[in-house]
Order: C-alpha cells, then structure tokens, then sequence
C-alpha cells in the first residue's frame, strides 16, 4: 500500500488507501451515488459501495497508465477474444492494489463481516472454458509486467448458462449475472461504433463501396483490469449491441407494440448470450454476426484512436499488434483490409502488408471438428464485402504460389481458403495463418502436432510463421486469493520483499526445493493442504448435503465435459475399485473423494450423458453401505471460476487424462500443480511439460503416446480386442452398458462407451490407467512422501506462470516494450 501522486494539473478529493478514508469513502458512496440509507444497507449493496470505493483506487492508476502510453507513444497490443472468464474482481482488485487488509480493516470498523460482504459477487458470465480463462490470466500478466494492451470482448448480457443438476441431469438456467447491478464496469456512452451487415457491394471500378442492410450500434463499456503493485491499469473494452434508432415511433403510437421493437430486439440479440465454443453449434448465423460485431467495432476503435494519436493510417503497423485468440476473431483480418482500402484509400499491397504486420494468431484445437468454416453463401449474404476481400487474398495467395512453381494442383486447393469439397466453405484457420506474421500453440507437444498435421501444408510456405507459447497462469489469483493458507507458507519461507515475491517472480519458488526433505516444513504443508480439504468438504455438505471425510485422498477432475477429456475414463476406474472392494472388502483401501465439475455445451448430447453417468455411480456407490465410505463420488454444479479457488487448493491428486494429442495445453493441470496436487495424466498439452520439470517421481503418467495412438488408428482400433482380454474392463464395460447404475433404465448408457468405435480409446488406456492408480495409493499412504511431491511440483511450476507467457509473447509475437519506471508518472 503505497500512497500515489495524483493525476497532476487538478485538485480533487484524492482516494487515499488507508483503512480510516476507505471506511470514510464506502460510506460516502452508499450514500452519494447509490442513494442508500447504510442503515439500510444489505450486504449486497455494502459489496457495491466497496467496489465504488477501490475503483477509484484503479481509476488514477488506469488513467496514469493510458496518459504515459500516449506521452510516450508506445506501441500498443490488442488482444481480441470471444471470451474472457475473469472470476470475481473486486477481492483481485484489493491484492493488486495491496490494499486487501485495510478494506478488511474498514469493514470491521463499520461492523460487517467482510467475507460474506465480498462472497455477494457473482462471476461475469464473459466465458465458458480454458480459453477464456487464459485471456483472463492474460490481462493480468500484462497489466503487471506494464504492457500496454487493452482487451476487446463482448459484453454478454446472460453469459452462457448456469448449470443446475436436476435428478442427475443438466438443466441450463439464465445465467443473470448483470442483475446484480454492480457499478464496476465504466459505461462509455461517448464510444458507439456502427456495426453493418448484408446490403450490397456497389463496383466503383477503381474502388468498391459497401452500402449494409442493417446496422448495429457497438457501445463500449470499461472493464479496468488492475496489475500486482498498484501501478498500471489496463482496460478491457466490451461490447454491447444496441439497435439504437429502430425504435419505431409510428408503429408504437397506432398501438403497435411488439413491432415496434421486434427489430431492436433481434439486433439485441448479438450481444445476448455466449456460445460454448465446443459444440456443433445451434445458431450459426448469430454467432457469425457477434463474431464479426466484436470485430468491427475493435478494429473501428483501434483504427481511431491510433490516427488521434498518430494522425498517419500508414504507420498503423508500426504502433500496433492485435491478436487473434483462436479464429472466432479472424475476420478482423478482412475488416482491417475494409477500412484501409475502402475507407482511407489505400492501395492493395500496402494495406495487405500493414495487415499481415499488425496480426498474429493463436491456435487452440487440432480436432479439424473444432476448426471453423462457414459456408460461403451465409458470408455472402451477411458480409458481402468481406467475402469479396477474402476471395481476393485466396487469389493472390494462390497465384503466388503458382508462380513459385513447386507446388501441385492438390496441394494448392488444400491450402486454398475457400474449402470446395464440403459445400464451399471459408476456413477461418487458414484465412488467420496467411493474414498474420506468426502462430502460436500453445505448448511444446501441440505446437509440434500443428506444423506436422493441420498446419502442415503451410509449414512448408511459411515455415518461420509457426511458434510456440506454452501457456501460464496467473499466481496472483490462483495462489494469493485461491489459497491463503499456502500464500502466508510461502511468504514465510520465500521472504515478501520486492525482489523476492514470488507473485511477481514465481521462478523464486525453485527455493522450496531446498525444503522438500525437511520434515517439518512437510508437517506445515500437510496442514495448508488440511486446510484447503476443510473449506472444500465444508461446501459440499452445505451445497449438496454430502459429507466427505479431509483424511481421504482427494481426487479431482474438474473441466468442461467433452469425450475427449474422458470423464468417462475416470468413472471407468471409479467402477472398476468399486467391483475390488466388494470383492475383498477387508484388504487396506486407500479411502478416496471422487470429485467432478464441468459443463456440457447445451447442444452436446453424450457430454450431458457423462453428467448423468457420473451422478447416477455416485447414488449408487455413495449409497452403497458395504463401501463404508471408501469411495465418495460428487459432481459439484455449475463450474466457474470462483468454484475452482475453493476447489483446486483442496487436490491430492489431479486428473489430466484427455487422449494423447488432444488436450492442447490445458491450463488446470497448472493450478493443480502450483497448490500441491500431484499430476494424473497422459502425455498430453502441457502435462508434457509439467513432467519434465517436476520429474517422474513427482507425477503419475499413464496411457498410449501420440506416436502409439496414431499406430493404433493407422492398424485399425479394435476396443474390443481390450475388452476381450481383460476381464476388469469387461465387467465394467458390462455393468455400465447394462444397467447397473441405471436400474430403472438398463440401456441408458448402452451407447457410452464405445461411441464411433471408441473414438477416444479408453479401453486401449484402462488398464495402465487403473494400474497406476494404485500406485498413486501406495505412495499417498506415505504421507512425508506425497508432501514432498506435493512440495516438488510447487517448487518447480515457476515456469507455468502467464507472466513468463506474456514475456515470450512481447518478445517474439508483439515486439511490445513495457513502460518503464520513468515513462510512468511517478508513484512515490
Ligand atoms: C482453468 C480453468 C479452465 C480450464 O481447465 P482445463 O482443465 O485446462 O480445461 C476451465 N474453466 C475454469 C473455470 C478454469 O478456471
């Protein structure tokens, strides 16, 4: 807590940050802004006068921030996404600014129990998965390590569900997350930008104009994201869609009600819900519309502010880099060209060279499923002019590369962006790798995997385009606000000094390694992770009504739910310990708690299966009284990111088990790591990459490899040769298919297991998934053993975290400076 130097040249009321003016200006804007009696006030509107009273604390450090970037004309990177899955903001905001105890200070001077003032905040519903996750973690890598960056999404007015489990099932509920009318956000009524679609393309013959069908207003809200330290503050601009003058006047006075805003609520609608990305998606043409509304209204705003400050549109390229977080954005990349062609006048080739400067693309998915395309008559009819632009950059990339001559007829049409073998189609991928200057994975193994298989036509034309980033995440919030208990242990043995703190240098954690055999420092971690099992087991008997035992080893497998994460496989293990115990009740049995989260995308019928597979083996086995308690399944509802603090700090062991090749990176297997838990997991995504830090020892790796799985497609997969010879997997097989845990419906997951062919191949990884289990046992048995692994693979995640993402990206993608101490208006 430092006390800063205010934004010069005025006077004004500062918004100092100690405890006695923060109780001072809580109060202050419970009555001046909201109106309330704090007599009156409930918690929930004591959480929005506190929120009120710390924005003002980010506000001076956002507005120094953005006037040192002007002052100092730096080059600015825009990160676009879909999604961003921030978590609660207001307790980050209090540990960024290091204002956390004097807010807790002020609000037992005003009598209130702090922590059910700050539990009042519901998560934004801005995303679905790790995708959204990582650009969240993004933001507040760069705001940290003072980047200047600003993210662009879309405001979602009911985030994508909420998910409440009904006799098992998934039942998808309004996720109302703007009613709880918090005023966090800054609302920028002054930034509104016209959003086209449809209408027609009018031929100029030296120049082309688009005259849209209908138009959308972009209106800009602020969402300010606060570095560690107090110092910088970037924005993260979302947009809302406003259909603005649609009302219509006329109709509603002849008492025509509902026409006179029908058509302001279909234009509405694109800023209404968010899409899990995941699925086959129902509603293309509305995704494709808020695709492009987040698109236009982004690169609108970055065009505008760089000719305020620039004044000359032809060194865009050198000011600016905008990234592409996976290809739900890449139609910037045809908007750019828009703008510079047919708005300022620029030639083809300059404007083409900007663009391929400015842009860069991360790729999230090998599964050609997951790639997007849209069929050419949908863009057509939405997007007339940017369909025309891409036509022409497929053209003249395809010429260019005829023109070099060793390139055949199949492998032109292979890279070509417009794909004719399925109803022409514009494949949004491949539009993203001609149009930016590098592409990332997002670790070792996918990064690999992208340049020889889906991206390895275009390896071979542009082999320097293709990198890597393996992701991170932020220990600000997935240590420091998740675990306090682990955060007051490392602050103890790691020191908190500037230089030392492991939130702002978490490679400092390698000093733990000197730890891991004292047994006293193993004795004080075995408690933090005590700690962390209470508060978990603590919800679950409240949320659910299920007790579960702290002393038993937990096992956790939290994540969206998708066969290729294989939920099903570790139900399989679940069953398959259940049959052993039964069968040898007396032998020593490691007691363990099953745990799962996660949301099916609405639409995905075999995800929404797995949910009910997993709570009908819980009513079965939880009930089951000849178990004794040996086995506890539960699946926790509605999976988000505040659910994921109280539930990663409480792992024993994590489960990481997608099919080799499928998982790109995977993000949790990180947060797990980082709070102690040890790795259960193929050799996929960073799972790779966490083995070879923590070592062998230190982590439970099972199942075929990359190279074996594709042996075993190339020979024709058989699961049921698996089946054949191994009688554990064929009763469980049996007792799935068959009923066991569906009494009253002995066929409801007849069609589970072997879907396709087993297209995922647990039956090929059953059995050295079950056998390394029980190795996992015997070691958790040896309690100085497990901390000390728990302990390794602490001491060793200094790697995975975003602030050594962002540091490769600045350097290698972005070519972005941070603002130095002296660029940035002093803070004394
Ligand atoms: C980290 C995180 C994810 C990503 O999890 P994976 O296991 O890497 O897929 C998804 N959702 C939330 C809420 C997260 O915090």
């Amino acid at each position: 807590m430092t006390q800063k130097s205010p934004i010069s040249g005025f006077d004004y009321v500062i918004p100092k940050p100690d405890a006695e003016t923060i109780r001072k200006s809580i109060v202050y804007k419970m009555i001046f802004i909201l109106g309330v009696d704090p007599k009156d006030a409930t918690e929930h509107q004591w959480l929005n006068a506190a929120m009120l009273a710390a924005r003002d604390l980010i506000a001076e450090d956002f507005l120094r921030t953005r006037r040192a970037h002007i002052d100092n004309s730096k080059r600015m990177v825009y990160y676009l996404s879909m999604e961003f899955l921030l978590g609660r903001a207001f307790v980050n905001a209090l540990i960024n600014e290091g204002v956390y105890a004097e807010f807790e200070k002020a609000f037992k001077a005003l009598g209130k129990e702090f922590a059910d003032v700050c539990e009042q905040e519901e998560d934004p519903g801005l995303g679905n998965g790790g995708l959204g996750r990582l650009a969240a973690c993004f933001l507040d890598s760069l705001a940290t390590l003072r980047i200047p960056a600003m993210g662009y999404g879309i405001r979602y007015q009911y985030g994508m569900f909420k998910q409440e489990i009904v006799d098992g099932q998934q039942v998808e509920k309004p996720d109302l997350w703007l009613d709880q009318d918090l005023s966090w956000q800054f609302a920028r009524p002054n930034k509104q930008y016209s959003v086209g679609f449809g209408g027609q393309v009018i031929n100029f013959g030296d120049r082309k104009e688009w005259t849209p069908g209908e138009e959308v207003s972009a209106w800009a809200y602020d969402e300010i994201i606060p570095g560690y330290g107090g110092e910088v503050a970037n924005p993260l601009r979302l947009w809302t869609a406003h259909a603005g003058n649609l009302f219509d006047l006329a109709d509603f006075n002849r008492g025509d009600y509902s026409s006179a805003v029908r058509a302001q609520n279909s234009d509405e609608n694109i800023s209404r819900v968010l899409y899990p990305n995941d699925s086959t998606d129902s509603g293309k043409e509305l995704r494709l519309k808020q695709e492009y509304f987040l698109v236009s209204a982004s690169v609108q705003d970055i065009v505008a502010r760089h000719k305020c400050r620039f004044s000359d549109i032809r060194t865009l390229a050198d000011e600016v880099a905008i990234h592409l977080n996976d290809t739900h954005p890449v139609l910037a990349i045809p908007e750019l060209m828009r703008i510079l062609i047919d708005e300022e006048g620029l030639a083809w080739t300059e404007a083409w060279n900007i663009c391929c400067k400015v842009f860069s693309y991360t790729n999230h998915t090998l599964m050609s499923e997951a790639l997007e395309t849209w069929p050419v008559d949908l863009m057509g009819r939405l997007l007339p002019r940017h369909l025309d632009i891409i036509f022409e950059i497929n053209a003249y990339f395809l010429n260019a590369l005829r023109a070099i001559g060793s390139f055949d007829d199949d492998f032109v049409s292979r890279v070509s962006i417009i794909d004719e073998t399925h109803g022409r189609r514009v494949r949004m991928g491949w539009l993203a790798v001609i149009g930016s200057h590098k592409v990332n994975g997002v670790a070792k193994i996918h990064s690999d995997l992208m340049v020889n298989t889906i991206f390895a036509d275009f390896a071979k034309v542009f082999p320097e385009r293709f990198t890597n980033v393996t992701n991170g995440v932020t220990p600000r919030r997935w240590i420091n606000i998740a675990n306090p208990p682990l955060t007051a242990f490392l602050d103890k043995h790691l020191g908190k000094g500037k230089k030392n703190d492991w939130r702002m240098h978490l490679d400092n954690l390698t000093k733990l390694n000197e730890l891991v055999d004292d047994a006293a420092v193993q004795t004080e971690f075995g408690e933090v992770k005590k700690a962390a099992k209470v508060r978990l087991a603590k919800y679950i008997e409240t949320e659910l009504g299920i007790s579960v035992n702290p002393d038993a080893l937990f096992d956790i497998q939290i994540k969206r739910i998708h066969e290729y994460k294989r939920q099903a496989l570790n139900v399989m293990h679940i069953v398959d310990r259940y049959n052993k115990i039964l069968e040898n009740p007396d032998a020593d049995w490691q007691p363990r708690v099953f745990i799962f989260a996660g949301k099916a995308a609405s639409a995905y019928y075999m995800a929404k299966k797995i949910i009910r597979l997993i709570n009908d083996v819980a009513k079965v086995i939880n009930n089951d009284e000849r178990i004794r308690d040996l086995i506890k399944v539960v699946f926790i509802p509605n999976y988000s990111v505040s659910l994921a603090q109280i539930i990663i700090p409480a792992a024993d062991l994590h489960e990481q088990i997608s099919l080799a090749g499928t998982e790109a990176s995977g993000t949790s297997n990180m947060k797990f790591a980082l709070n102690g838990a040890v790795c259960m997991g193929t050799l996929d995504g960073a799972n790779v990459e966490i083995l070879e830090k923590v070592g062998a020892e230190h982590c439970y790796i099972f199942g075929n490899t990359v190279e074996q799985v594709e042996a075993i497609r190339r020979k024709g997969y058989d699961p049921m040769s698996y089946i054949e010879k191994d009688s554990d997997l064929r009763r469980v097989v049996n007792q799935i298919s068959h009923g066991t845990f569906s009494p009253e419906e002995p066929n409801r997951y007849g069609d589970v297991l072997q879907p396709y062919g087993d297209f995922y191949q647990l039956m090929a990884d059953f059995r050295s998934y079950i056998d390394t289990q029980y190795k996992a046992d015997a070691h958790y048995r040896d309690a100085a053993a497990w901390r000390k692994s728990a302990l390794v693979n602490i001491a060793n995640m200094g790697f995975f975290s975003s602030d050594r993402s962002i540091a490769d990206y600045c350097r290698d993608i972005w070519y972005i400076k941070p603002l130095t101490a002296k660029e940035l208006p002093s803070s004394n």
